[in-house]
């Protein structure tokens, strides 16, 4: 189910799983915004659980401690583009009757215990924004086995009305019927054209993505006061970003991120927690000590770039000079 945008799939995507006023929805507390902001579009409240220290992936422990009877779904978010652990999050979501949406706006090619995301989630929301693996300029998509949930996407995302214009021209009518309060989420043809032929490169992306961190990996092994996020076995990671913690913490993670600005090196920080943004603390109430890891990490995380014409010696650049930004005092 195509539209406009990474958030568009998300906002149709709670929609389909029926999110309302009262309902909440867990989100992990570092993701972009629009993982929290399609549910307040809704009219529900987010609520954010904490993330696992080592890998920054949303922590099913902290999820089921946060469940109560107004929770309807969780969305979890393959952060940086390795996927959640979706085997208790399933498990999570059966015992306690709730949907489960999984944002991999990062992970397009990803695997979990050899299957593709995607294919793990009762929907999943895919972002095809410039910066991810596949891009159709802005776009988005939600995958679903759910054929009700499929159906009233395409509504959703046509105003609520429950035919279209090819339909209506195949069925030789003038009329339609608004069933529902929906929006205009459609995405263009020519942006399709686009995303099809930008998918026929993914799996060499992909493979490049891969490459690159092995090289980062390498390099950054005996880089005392960087460590990357740690990587689990069971996966396959699709790399949309490759993050490192700045040990010493966030005066000297501001030193190392204008240093490298100063190389010409764009690095940058994914994300702000979302229950630490203005609007959230205003409008939720909801502020510091909430989620204790997501702010941890938040003091130490930087994104180095990634991309897949990087070169070996793009890599050893950006590892000498975070070398000798962490050297500097
Ligand atoms: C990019 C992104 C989105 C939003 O996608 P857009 O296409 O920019 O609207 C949502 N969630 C995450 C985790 C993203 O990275």
């Amino acid at each position: 189910m195509a539209v406009s945008s990474g958030t568009a799939a998300l906002h149709a995507a709670m929609n389909a799983a029926g999110i309302g006023p009262k309902d909440r929805v867990i989100v992990p507390a570092i993701t972009f915004v629009a993982t929290a902001n399609t549910v307040v579009y809704q009219g529900g409240t987010p609520v954010f659980a904490d993330v696992e220290p080592d890998t920054l992936l949303l922590d099913p422990a902290d999820v089921e401690e946060r469940i109560t009877p107004e929770t309807k779904a969780i969305a979890l978010v393959d952060y940086g583009g390795q996927p959640c652990d979706y085997g208790s999050f399933r498990d999570l979501a059966e015992s306690h009757g709730l949907t489960l949406i999984a944002d991999s706006c990062h992970a397009l090619g990803a695997e979990y215990r050899g299957k593709r995301v995607g294919s793990l989630a009762d929907l999943t929301v895919f972002s095809f924004h410039p910066a991810k693996h596949v891009t159709t300029g802005e776009g988005g998509m939600v995958v679903t086995e759910d054929a009700r949930a499929a159906k009233q996407m395409r509504v959703f995302r046509n105003h609520g009305i429950t035919s279209d214009q090819r339909e209506r021209l195949e069925a030789r009518t003038w009329r339609y019927e608004l069933v529902d309060l929906g929006h205009n989420l459609r995405i263009t043809d020519f942006q399709c054209a686009l995303g099809l032929s930008q998918l026929r490169r993914l799996p060499k992306m992909l493979e490049q993505r891969r490459e690159i961190a092995k090289w980062y990996d390498e390099a950054l092994g005996n880089l005392p006061g960087i460590s990357p996020l740690t990587v689990k076995t069971d996966i396959s990671h699709a790399y949309h970003l490759y993050v490192v913690r700045v040990e010493a913490g966030s005066a000297k993670r501001q030193e190392v991120f204008d240093f490298l600005a100063r190389k010409g090196i764009g690095a940058n920080v994914h994300y702000i927690p979302v229950h630490l943004q203005p609007f959230y603390q205003e409008l939720f109430g909801t502020g510091l000590g909430l989620c204790p890891n997501a702010e941890a990490a938040y003091e130490q995380i930087l994104t180095l770039p990634l991309f897949p014409r990087m070169s070996v010696s793009d890599v050893d650049y950006v590892v000498d000079s975070l070398r000798k930004a962490v050297a500097s005092s």
